[in-house]
């Protein structure tokens, strides 16, 4: 083991603070010390024991479209070896939301692995959602297609037509918040139908509150003109389904990665692996104070549950904590600005129910007969109820369920921390959730078996309140030379695990080259997705070729990044 001279204090052992851990272990002569206030590592991707059922917060698909946190991942737990034989190391495409990219069989020079003899394996998983509305389920992305207006009905999807024509004729000449925004986008009828009530519940804010600017970066521009010239032409040239059609469905089809037993299980690895090779991850103590001198922090000061301060002398600090406790902990002159926009940065926190199920009263018919439907998740898209999304967690990994005849849902409801779903009792949670399940027809009452309720504050970021002024925060705090804010919460951004380690490794890398210039970290995600999607990196193979050709680049896919981006606000 190598001896160590300098010490980096790391604030939470999500996966930012953990990947910055095992940087600097394997790639310096820092010694990490983790503080984690919670008794479980992994942050908001932990996943969560209960009585064996595990349950992911949120549902946390494993993609990134860098080959450096791909080849990461890879190095903790080995690819799922491919069940056809003839493609064994074959390279795999996965995709995601828009994205996609090819991962070798055996990246990293590791070997895959088979999940039924092995607990270190990333399974591929197919992705599957819906929307959930009036009884009947959607397919997501929203499309215009028979199916969709059977489903809507003649009239309704007369009225989504007209009212489209209306706002293409007399758009509304204010665009300043969301709901003008969408209205300008899709007519009054289709925003009222299928964006207001989930935007809403999701952020808790009528989307009147919520700024054009967020709907203008993360939704493309969407031609519904575009969307009817394609359904038509598609209705018109209707062939008979073949084998080329029915590679197309296969090539649409999203795949993603994810850990044999959830998420938590890459960073309970990871945690492993640190302590193995000499860091020290101390859980149950919360950072509260943070000390500095001139323009450098030097103790970290943490209290037990018992209140028992603890003093950690750093010569660098990760913090992963909410920017708004780092800055109410910093023991020196604030300026008052400063404490202003920390003040009113805003949060939107998340509830999960987890239900254990005799089985979901909804089936999906197959030629083996009446089975349980092969969704992830579905958006709850009903405004009669509070629920936003339904995971079925048996759908993600079947071993996250410890007995497989039984179903294993989580019922997430988005809320504020202190309101009056956050504040219900367990007890009062759990009689919401299935009861408002049964009255949407999905479950039967006398089904449920167990359940049990997490709360997860700060799961999101938000992108109003002050956040507008959030580079009065940056400036300042990026003003502490070996200071580093990285990951989600940690820097306020609306970062998934890849953006969150790539935070975490660019920090890593400033302090092995003496940069103290912070810009470099803050430019990780910046790029919008929608920027991304047209020079995906496979866009010339023969799967992204096919999935071009039926999308025909233009219509479906533009809807598909509408809704992808849509719900990218939505989904992590
Ligand atoms: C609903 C939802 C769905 C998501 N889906 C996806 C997905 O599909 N794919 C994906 O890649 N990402 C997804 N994400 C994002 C992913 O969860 C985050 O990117 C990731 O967990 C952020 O890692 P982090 O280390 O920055 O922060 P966190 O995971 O928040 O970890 C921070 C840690 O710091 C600890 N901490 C906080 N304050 C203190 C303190 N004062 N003292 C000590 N410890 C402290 C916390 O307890 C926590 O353990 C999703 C997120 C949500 C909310």
């Amino acid at each position: 083991m190598r001896k160590r001279a300098r010490t980096a204090v790391i604030i939470g052992a999500g996966p930012a603070g953990l990947t910055a851990a095992y940087e600097l272990l394997t790639r310096s002569d820092i010694c990490p010390i983790v503080i984690e206030m919670s008794d479980q590592v992994g942050g908001i991707s932990r996943t969560v024991n209960y009585r064996g059922n595990r349950i992911d917060l949120g549902g946390h698909r494993f993609f990134s479209k860098s080959d450096r946190v791909m080849n990461w991942w890879f190095q903790h737990l080995s690819l799922q070896e491919s069940d056809a034989p003839a493609n064994a190391g074959a390279p795999l495409r996965v995709s995601y939301q828009g994205k996609s990219r090819e991962v070798a069989a055996a990246p990293g020079g590791k070997g895959s692995a088979d999940p039924q003899n092995q607990d270190r394996v990333m399974l591929v998983r197919n992705r599957k959602s819906r929307i959930y509305f009036l009884r009947k389920f959607f397919d997501y992305p929203i499309s215009l297609s028979a199916d969709t207006i059977g489903k809507l009905g003649l009239l309704r999807t007369s009225a989504i037509g007209v009212s489209y024509m209306r706002r293409v004729l007399f758009p509304l000449k204010e665009q300043k918040n969301l709901e003008q925004f969408f209205i300008n986008r899709f007519g009054d009828k289709l925003y009222r139908t299928f964006f207001k009530s989930y935007t809403e519940k999701v952020w808790g804010v009528p989307c009147t509150e919520i700024d054009a600017e967020w709907g203008a970066q993360r939704i493309k521009e969407l031609s519904i003109w575009k969307s009817i010239k394609h359904f038509v032409k598609k209705t018109l040239s209707r062939k008979p389904a073949g084998v080329a059609q029915k590679g197309t469905e296969t090539s649409l089809i999203e795949r993603f990665l994810y850990p044999k037993y959830g998420p938590g299980q890459m960073w309970e690895e990871v945690a492993r692996k640190v302590q193995e090779m000499g860091g020290t991850i101390i859980m149950g103590q919360s950072v509260r104070q943070i000390e500095t001198r001139e323009n450098r922090v030097t103790t970290v000061v943490a209290a037990d549950v018992q209140g028992k301060l603890s003093r950690y002398d750093a010569d660098f600090v990760f913090s992963t904590m909410p920017v708004q406790q780092l800055v109410r902990s910093l023991q020196t002159a604030v300026p008052a600005n400063v404490r202003e926009v920390s003040d009113g940065l805003m949060y939107r926190d998340f509830l999960t129910v987890g239900l254990l199920l005799e089985d979901l009263k909804i089936k999906e018919e197959t030629k083996q007969g009446r089975k349980l439907i092969s969704d992830n998740w579905i958006y709850i898209q009903e405004p009669d109820v509070l629920a936003g999304r339904l995971q079925i967690f048996n759908n993600w990994s079947p071993w996250m369920v410890s007995d497989p005849r039984k179903v294993w849902v989580g019922v997430e409801y988005f809320c504020n921390e202190g309101d009056a779903l956050w504040t219900r009792s367990d007890a009062e949670m759990k009689r919401l959730a299935v009861e408002e399940l049964a009255r949407i027809g999905m479950i039967q009452e006398s089904a449920v078996v167990d359940s049990v309720v997490l709360r997860m504050p700060k799961a999101y970021p938000a992108y109003f309140g002050a956040y507008s002024r959030f580079d009065e925060i940056r400036s300042f705090l990026d003003g502490f030379e070996n200071l580093f804010l990285v990951g989600r919460n940690g820097m306020h951004r609306y970062n998934n695990q890849d953006h969150s380690m790539l935070t975490a490794m660019t920090a890593v890398e400033n302090i092995l080259a003496g940069r103290t210039d912070k810009s470099n970290i803050w430019d990780v995600n910046t790029e919008m997705d929608y920027h991304e999607v047209r020079s995906e990196p496979g866009a010339s193979t023969p799967a992204s070729a096919a999935h071009q050709a039926s999308a025909e680049t233009s219509a479906e896919l533009q809807t598909v990044e509408a809704s992808a981006s849509l719900t990218d606000a939505h989904e992590g």
